[in-house]
C-alpha cells in the first residue's frame, strides 16, 4: 500500500508544484483511490503527471468535505475518468450530488464507518456544520488515518476511526485545521492524540506552520514532515 501527496501547500522540493489545498493518492492491493482533489485542476493534473498518475488510474475518488480546496480538481478528474465512483458523505448537498451525477460518475454515499475498498475504510461522516469524512488504511503497522481539513476535530476523527475499526493508530496525516489554535490548544490536542496511541504524526495543509512546529517538537523522531510529492509505502495487513 502506498500513499502519495499530490496536492499540498507545503513544498518539500521545487517540483511538483505546491498550492493551497489537499489531495492524496492511495494505492491498495486491488485498487487505487484518490482522496480529495486540490484547488486548481491544472495543478492537480500536472502534479499527478509528474508523480506518475492519471485520472483513469483511479477506481474511487473519496471527497473529505465540500470545500473548494478539496474539490477544485474533481470535475477535471471525472472528465478524464467517467467510470470512477465518487465516495461522499450522504449529508453533502443535493447540488454537489447533482453536479457529480451529471458527469456520469457513480456516487457512493456513506453514513457510518465501513470499508470503501479492500483495505480502506471511511471514518463515517462527522460534523454539524461542515460534514467531513476521513479515510483509514489498514496497514500491518496499524491504522493510517488521512484527514482533509479535520473540521470536526482531528482528535474526534481519530477517536471515531479507532472505535469503529478497533485498531492501533500507526499514523495520522493530512490537514488538522489548527491555524487559529493557540499553542496551548495544540499541545492539548497532541496530548490527546498521544493518549489515543497515535504513534506518528504527519500534519500538513491547513494545520498551520506554528502548529506543525509544535507537532515536530512533541513527536520528535515520530514526526513526519510531508508536503506535495511525499510518498510512503506501508505493508498490508497479512
Ligand atoms: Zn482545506
Ligand atoms: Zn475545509
Amino acid at each position: 500500500m502506498k500513499l502519495t501527496v499530490l496536492y499540498d501547500n507545503t513544498a518539500l522540493q521545487p517540483d511538483p508544484q505546491p498550492d493551497w489545498g489537499f489531495a492524496c493518492a492511495i494505492e491498495l492491493a486491488e485498487s487505487n483511490v484518490l482522496f480529495d482533489t486540490g484547488t486548481e485542476a491544472q495543478i492537480l493534473l500536472g502534479n499527478m503527471d509528474k508523480l506518475g498518475f492519471a485520472p483513469r488510474d483511479f477506481d474511487l475518488v473519496a471527497i473529505s468535505h465540500d470545500h473548494h480546496d478539496h474539490t477544485g480538481g474533481l470535475a477535471a478528474v471525472l472528465a478524464g475518468n467517467p467510470d470512477v465512483t465518487v465516495v461522499i458523505p450522504s449529508r453533502f448537498s443535493r447540488d454537489f450530488k447533482d453536479r457529480v451525477a451529471a458527469t456520469g460518475a457513480k456516487l457512493a454515499e456513506i453514513d457510518d464507518a465501513g470499508e470503501i475498498a479492500p483495505g480502506l475504510y471511511t471514518s463515517g461522516q462527522m460534523g454539524d456544520g461542515i460534514i467531513e469524512q476521513a479515510v483509514v488504511m489498514d496497514s500491518a503497522d496499524g491504522l493510517v488515518v488521512v484527514t482533509g481539513c479535520a473540521h470536526p476535530g482531528v482528535v474526534e476523527m481519530v477517536t471515531q476511526a479507532k472505535a469503529a475499526l478497533d485498531g492501533d493508530i500507526a499514523l495520522v496525516m493530512g490537514g488538522f485545521h489548527l491555524m487559529a489554535t493557540p499553542v496551548a490548544g495544540v499541545e492539548d490536542i497532541i496530548s490527546r492524540l498521544q493518549r489515543l496511541g497515535v504513534q506518528r504524526a504527519a500534519p500538513c495543509h491547513c494545520t498551520g506552520d506554528a502548529a506543525i512546529e509544535v507537532f515536530a517538537e512533541r513527536y520528535g523522531d515520530d514526526f513526519i514532515k510531508i508536503g506535495v510529492g511525499w510518498k510512503s509505502e506501508f505493508a498490508a495487513r497479512p
